[in-house]
């Protein structure tokens, strides 16, 4: 699915001499690399404060906890999605409500967001599923109706932008109060290990943030509040500054793969290639499509037998889930979610597949979707 070792041979030199720094330097943690970072990312993302740490799920439970809400307020989010979406909700105790998604393009569906809002509720947590954008106009308008937080879960999107109405651009995770993303190895921008970070506009909600990833702390061993330990090493900030200058590049290519795949598939009624958000751009965590008629499951065996390597995101919806039992959903309560787990399925996609591995890869599915 990720080719990183192909990834690394073209950059290994100033990775390798940026890691070199820091051994140098001894500066392991929060030294001159993880300030650089943030510089480079804010710069990057056109977004006042980027604040780094652990791991994209340590985002997005900062993010929460930032927003001073009590056990019972309801935070809104899919059930299709990777499950630290839901999780981190669940763990601090607030009331987790689902929300089924757009059968196109897998995001949030906001008429079904409208009808999940209570007086209880204070957050909604868009996803960007798989690399562009859920529906934000709608989203923000909603929001702000009804006054509510906006948490962007963007571990998958980074880099992707969106358009308004008004002709206004973006980068995702900037448009709502708080963007999280995640830098875990197979993401779009992956460091050598975990990572995360959050970004906001928003000046006092990044001083609360900055406090709460350092155990409730603004100045040494003077704690105002029950935080967290989360901090983005400094070799990892060391190598997602050199990955970073050439994560533009990296969604060239990823977009270049999905044409590849949209070409070869256009013709192919079995194999429905995945919906665009028009007022975003797609930077392609994931090409998923959807099958038609054909058996999702004995596709992927066909292709794994073929040692093409195709996973299915997700396979299972949140809301019935074993973990998530107690919060009384049951089968057919989320039918788009349900079906989805049932006929997507996301083919190899990375920034080192080349043209023969493509038509090999588009040979075997379509010879598949063929005999059926
Ligand atoms: C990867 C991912 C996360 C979590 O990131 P980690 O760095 O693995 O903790 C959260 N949400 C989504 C949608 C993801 O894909």
């Amino acid at each position: 699915m990720v080719d990183l070792k192909g990834q690394y041979r073209k950059i290994k030199k100033e990775i390798d001499d940026s890691i070199t720094e820091v051994m140098e330097s001894s500066a392991f943690i929060n030294g001159p690399a993880v300030k650089k970072f943030q510089a480079n990312l804010e710069k990057y993302l056109g977004v006042k404060h980027v604040i780094p740490c652990a791991n994209g799920t340590d985002a997005l439970q900062i993010a929460l906890m930032s927003l001073n809400l009590k056990p019972g307020d309801e935070v809104i989010t899919v059930g299709f999605t990777f499950v630290a979406t839901v999780e981190v909700v669940a763990l601090l105790g607030l009331k987790l409500k689902l929300a089924d998604v757009n059968p196109g393009t897998f995001n949030l569906d906001t008429n079904r967001l409208e009808q999940a809002i209570t007086a209880h509720t204070k957050a909604i947590v868009p996803v960007h599923l798989f690399g562009q954008a859920a529906d934000m106009e709608k989203i923000m308008k909603i929001a702000d109706k009804h006054n509510l937080y906006v948490i962007e879960d963007n571990a998958q999107a980074i880099g992707a932008e969106y358009t308004f109405d008004d002709g206004t651009v973006k980068k995702l995770g900037t448009i709502g109060n708080i963007g999280c993303t995640s830098f875990f190895p197979s993401k779009n921008l992956g460091a050598y290990g975990d990572g995360g970070a959050l970004y906001t506009n928003d000046d006092k909600l990044a001083e609360k943030i900055r406090q709460i990833a350092n155990h409730g702390s603004k100045i040494k061993y003077f704690h105002d509040e029950t935080g967290v330990n989360s901090r983005l090493d400094s070799l990892q900030a060391a190598i997602l500054n050199v990955k970073l200058k050439y994560l533009d590049n990296y969604i060239k290519a990823r977009q270049k793969v999905a044409g590849y795949y949209d070409n070869a598939f256009k013709n192919c009624d079995k194999i429905q290639i995945p919906e665009r958000n028009k007022k975003s751009t797609h930077v392609f965590h994931q090409y998923t499509v959807k099958v038609k008629d054909i058996d999702r499951n004995g596709l992927k065996d066909y292709l794994n037998k073929n040692k093409i390597p195709a996973m299915i995101y997700y396979p299972h919806p949140l809301h019935l889930q074993k973990a998530y039992e107690y919060l009384g959903y049951k089968k057919g309560d989320f039918p788009v979610t349900e079906k989805l787990t049932e006929i997507v399925l996301s083919l190899p996609m990375h920034t080192e597949l080349d043209e023969e591995q493509l038509k090999y890869i588009t040979e075997k599915v379509l010879e598949y979707a063929g005999k059926q």
